[in-house]
């Protein structure tokens, strides 16, 4: 097999030493063990906290192992009775071409239900953020204002189209003119701003949102987390989704100012981690399943060929330049 192992560890940004490529033989299948083949890998930013040794919601990479990641993967040899060769198998997998499992945690997909890289992006682990966070959580109402950052991103793609489905008027932010262009053509935000052009958050916000903000869905912090906490309307919730500016920091940012305003504007700040609400992993299938089918939700994928591409895929997603949700093509 070839596989990719954490060769060390981060230290500020992520360079492409902290990778190495391997070619190990693959242990012979035991009992209740298949082999699969891997034909996507999904890159994700909270890959970025697991490189480090720092205690976050998901353990650390181990140094000289495969990182590991979503993936959908296609069996070859199955010694499992729970599989056969042929089935398409999608969960967390080695940043390998080939490897030796046990089956746990690796559920079968159909093959032709949905091009196979969706279930690493829109009817994925991203897609269930956005509908989980947007929907449960943020409750966005008809001619509310809806704030999402990284709006054309896995997972802000998705959520600023829901919030738009709820009767929301939506703004959001991205590192660029096209992705802003798209999020206001193709996924119907109201407006968007190229946070890297327009550098007065407080500003921009004044103007595309002159109400102020009921429901902000965070990806990015730092920023322009703070000027949208500024802006918040009484009863406010903030969907604590991530904070991508702030991952690389060697040093800890400080917050936004002036915390009593959370009691004067009584806003409910929430964060979560999606792993922990995977009961309502169906429901979101079928609801997103449906509106994709009926052409009500778009989405877009940059799609990166071959796994010896996946570091420098990954550098690039911490630095933005990825538009849509980043998948390494590996078989
Ligand atoms: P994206 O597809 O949105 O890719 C990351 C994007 O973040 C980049 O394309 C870039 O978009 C933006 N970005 C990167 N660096 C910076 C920076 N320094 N400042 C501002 N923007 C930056 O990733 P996902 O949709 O997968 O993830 C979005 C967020 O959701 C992340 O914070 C992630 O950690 C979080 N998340 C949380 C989960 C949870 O359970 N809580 C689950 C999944 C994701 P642009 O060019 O537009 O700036």
């Amino acid at each position: 097999t070839t596989q990719i192992v954490l060769a060390r560890r981060p230290q500020g940004a992520v360079t492409s030493d902290c990778f190495r490529l391997e070619r190990p033989a693959l242990p012979a299948l035991g009992d209740n063990q298949i082999l699969v083949r891997t034909l996507y890998l999904s890159l994700d930013p909270y890959m970025r906290p697991r490189m480090t040794e720092l205690r976050s919601y998901t353990p650390p990479f181990e140094l000289d192992q495969p990182l590991t990641g979503g993936a959908v993967a296609e069996v070859l040899e199955s010694r499992n009775p729970k599989f056969a060769a042929g089935n398409i198998v999608t969960g967390m997998l080695n940043w390998a071409t080939h490897q030796v499992h046990d089956g746990r945690g690796l559920r079968k997909v159909e093959r032709d239900a949905a091009p196979l890289s969706a279930h690493l992006g829109i009817l994925g682990m991203p897609g269930f953020t956005a509908w989980h966070g947007m929907l449960r959580m943020g409750q966005p109402k008809a001619g509310e204002t809806v704030f999402v950052s990284a709006a054309t991103g896995a997972v802000g793609q998705l959520a600023g189209q829901l919030a738009k489905l709820q009767g929301a008027r939506v703004v959001g932010c991205a590192g660029d003119d096209a992705k802003c262009g798209y999020a206001t053509s193709a996924l119907g935000y109201d407006a968007c701003f190229n946070h890297r052009t327009e550098t007065d958050y407080g500003a921009v916000l004044d103007r595309l949102c002159p109400d102020g903000i009921d429901v902000d869905f965070e990806n990015v912090g730092g920023a322009i987390f703070h000027a949208v906490f500024a802006r918040m309307k009484n009863f406010g919730r903030m969907v604590m989704c991530g904070a991508i500016s702030e991952y690389q920091d060697s040093k800890p940012q400080p917050g936004p100012e002036k915390m009593f305003t959370i009691v004067q504007r009584r806003l409910r700040i929430e964060g979560f981690i999606v792993s922990d609400h995977m009961a309502g992993m169906g429901a979101f299938v079928t609801e997103v399943g449906a509106l994709l089918k009926a052409g009500k939700i778009h989405h877009r994928e940059t799609v990166v060929e071959g796994l010896e591409q996946a570091p420098t895929a990954f550098i690039g997603l911490l630095k933005g330049e990825n538009f849509g949700k980043l998948v390494v093509k590996v078989g």
